[in-house]
């Protein structure tokens, strides 16, 4: 049997960063950027008003004070987006709002808390240095430097200054698009009434919102039956249109275990046992002329769901052009007892508790047990070589949680 890491190790080996592309600002929320991305103009570009308030020549209103106000001229009202064609000359002001750009003549702003508010004329009652309350062009950012670097994931933060410097267009490696195909007779379209032996499909639920949470444009396809043709064409349907496909089911050693039989005579993609609790069952390769990258996952929902994580989210992290493409992981204290078996690495189901401590979910650790999966916050890692956790134990815990 192969250990996780190198089962992972080989996938991996195979998948590369995907290739640029150029997106709309708006799409590219979540992707890797491409290349630097420099200022094309400075930030702020234009000499503003950082309050509302009067644009004064400050020697005009040097000796203002509560006792004795000085009255200004008002020549002219500026509102943000708009730009004053009168220049402030001595004894006169401009009323002037938050981001609208400076007059010509003026060298400061009062703001409008130290005088009466006026339109006509403005009684100053404190005076201001010069210099004051103006935000000078391009004391943040300069033309032509880089305001982010390559690599940089966009998150709202990041796209705010793409907005900034007016880059609509960003080349960016795109979300990786995922077709994810459930296969198994047995499966019916979830909220469909159910024969006795039927079950709802929830494996495709499972993994197209984990590619989702993980980054990638995931898409369901199926469920289809348990059928050699129907499998094999649905796949080529998709090979065009994704750059990773995921099945679900049939992988095992069973008789109707169709994903295996048929990727099998493909010849490029390998199946194998990999040391691990829940999903032992795995395989990886290439299908079609375009090689696209297929990861089979095993059909019990657990073991789909903690097949995921350890080999496609990292999949698809790289996929994306991020560098840490492993959760995070950390190390705390179970408070049950687990058993587990020798010679694969068990991930447990388990929940975080206030104290930072963690416990099992569910009804054991059965790759059927879908309650304490769904209440789980946690993977805790057995390693292989211990088959008993004690209550009170540190343990190594994969942290859900996280990104
Ligand atoms: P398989 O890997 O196809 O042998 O399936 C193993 C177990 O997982 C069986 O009990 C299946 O009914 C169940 N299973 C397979 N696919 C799904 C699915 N998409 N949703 C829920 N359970 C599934
Ligand atoms: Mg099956």
């Amino acid at each position: 049997m192969l250990s996780v890491d190198d089962y992972r190790d080989g996938i991996l080996a195979g998948i590369g960063v995907l290739a640029p592309i150029e997106l709309p600002l708006s799409s590219a929320h979540g992707c890797v950027l491409a290349a630097d991305v420099a200022a094309p103009w400075p930030l702020p570009s234009f000499d503003n008003s950082s309050m509302d308030g009067y644009a004064v020549r400050s020697a005009d209103v040097a000796l203002a004070s509560a006792e004795a106000p000085v009255e200004l001229t008002v020549v002219d009202d500026v509102p943000a987006g708009f730009r004053s064609t009168e220049a402030v000359t001595p004894g006169t002001a401009v009323r002037i709002m938050t981001g609208a750009p400076m007059p010509d003549g003026a060298d400061a702003v009062v703001p409008v808390e130290r005088t009466d508010g006026g339109t006509a004329t403005v009684w100053v009652s404190q005076g201001v240095d010069s210099g004051a309350y103006i935000r000078r062009a391009a004391e943040d950012v300069v033309a032509g430097e880089i305001v982010l670097t390559a690599g940089t994931l966009i998150g709202a933060r990041q796209g705010a200054i793409l907005a900034a410097v007016g880059c609509g267009l960003v080349f960016v490696h795109p979300r990786p698009r995922i077709a994810v195909i459930s296969t198994g007779s047995e499966l019916v379209e979830p909220g469909l009434p159910l024969r006795h032996g039927l079950i709802s499909d929830s494996n495709s639920y499972l993994l197209v919102a984990a590619a989702r949470e993980a980054g990638a444009d995931a898409y369901r396809v199926g469920p289809i039956i348990d059928d050699e043709r129907l499998f094999l064409e649905t796949v080529e349907d998709q090979l065009h249109r994704c750059d990773l496909i995921l099945t679900s089911g049939g992988v095992s050693m069973g008789a109707y275990d169709t994903v295996k039989a048929v990727l099998s005579t493909l010849g490029s993609v390998d199946f194998m046992k990999v040391a691990m609790n829940p999903g032992m069952p795995q395989g990886h390769g290439f299908v079609g002329e375009e090689n696209v990258p297929i990861i089979t996952l095993p059909g019990n929902p657990v073991s789909s769901y903690i097949s995921f994580e350890n080999f496609v989210r990292p999949v698809i992290r790289r996929m994306r052009g991020l560098d840490d493409i492993m959760r995070p992981e950390l190390r705390t204290v179970c408070e049950e007892a687990i058993d587990s078996p020798s010679g694969k690495r068990q991930f447990a189901r388990a929940r975080f508790v206030p104290s930072g401590a963690v416990v099992p979910t569910g009804t054991g650790q059965g790759s059927h047990v879908m309650g304490g999966l769904a209440i789980a916050d946690a993977l805790i890692v057995i390693p292989e070589d211990v088959t008993r956790v004690a209550a009170g134990d540190t343990v190594t815990v994969i942290d859900l949680r996280s990104r």
